[in-house]
């Protein structure tokens, strides 16, 4: 029997520490002044060139119904909800790509292996926001990217991530609610939790207790080198950041 145990210590030993998924936020965005704008096709196309785990984006949908890629209500000042796409078209995005429609996104999502992180923005409405993850699912199945190896669902929505928990219950689907305990999460169907680097800070027990009852446990976003280093120690399973090729130095 102790010679059993003693095996396991030593195979244990032996396997390397996993290193943590890097998740790309908004795209590789930092390298703004080499021309990859935040939520680009050129900052998703470098983050897949970079081999990262994943790449982050977020959407909303237009007046006349078209699921476009931009972080805020607004593009450029004009409002996203209220304006059709082609309103949207008399403005650019700092490298000069006109506001991605979803349709194009996964066009270039569909070139790599790269998870595709989506963030599903709350609407104005929750119908609005429903409608929304609905039509990105559609897309997504057009793509042949509706595939829990390929997309996970990240919403501040709590509605969306009930829809998608209740439509696609394979999926990774996670609530980015800043403070809430692991356990609860999982009563209420979530399949990961995602939280800031804050609540982690606080809270550093809550990572072993969310990979207890089988969480998968993701980081947004830290671009602090200590606080990287933090979350590799807890055993955060994917951090999502600004500087994903700084994430991945610290993981070697
Ligand atoms: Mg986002």
């Amino acid at each position: 029997m102790r010679k059993i145990v003693f095996a396991l210590v030593a195979l244990l030993l032996a396997v390397p520490v996993m290193a943590q998924k890097v998740c790309a936020h908004r795209g590789f965005w930092l390298c703004e002044e080499a021309g990859y704008a935040q939520n680009s096709i050129a900052s998703l196309r470098l983050a897949q060139e970079g081999g990262f785990w994943g790449s982050e984006f977020d959407v909303h949908l237009t007046a006349d119904s078209v699921v476009v890629v931009n972080h805020d209500a607004d593009f450029n000042g004009i409002p996203i909800h209220t304006s059709t796409y082609r309103e949207l078209l008399g403005t650019r995005l700092p490298n000069g790509e006109t506001i991605p429609t979803l349709n194009e996104y996964l066009h270039q999502g569909a070139e790599s292996a790269c998870m595709l992180v989506l963030e599903i923005k709350p609407q104005d409405t929750v119908e609005a926001t429903l409608a929304l993850a609905a039509q990105c699912v559609r897309q997504l199945k057009a793509h042949g990217l509706l595939d829990p190896e390929r997309v996970m669902f990240i919403s501040f929505s709590y509605d969306a991530c009930k829809w998608i928990a209740a439509n696609l219950p394979g999926f990774q689907n996670q609530y980015l609610e800043g403070n809430v305990e692991p356990e609860r999460i999982k009563a209420d169907g979530i399949s990961g939790i995602d939280y800031n680097w804050v609540v982690f800070h606080k809270h550093p027990d809550w990572v072993a207790r969310a990979h207890a009852i089988g969480l998968t446990v993701n980081v947004w976003t830290v671009d602090d080198p200590d606080e990287m280093r933090c979350l590799r120690d807890l055993g955060v399973d994917v951090i999502t950041t600004n500087r994903p090729d700084l994430a991945v130095e610290l993981n070697d």
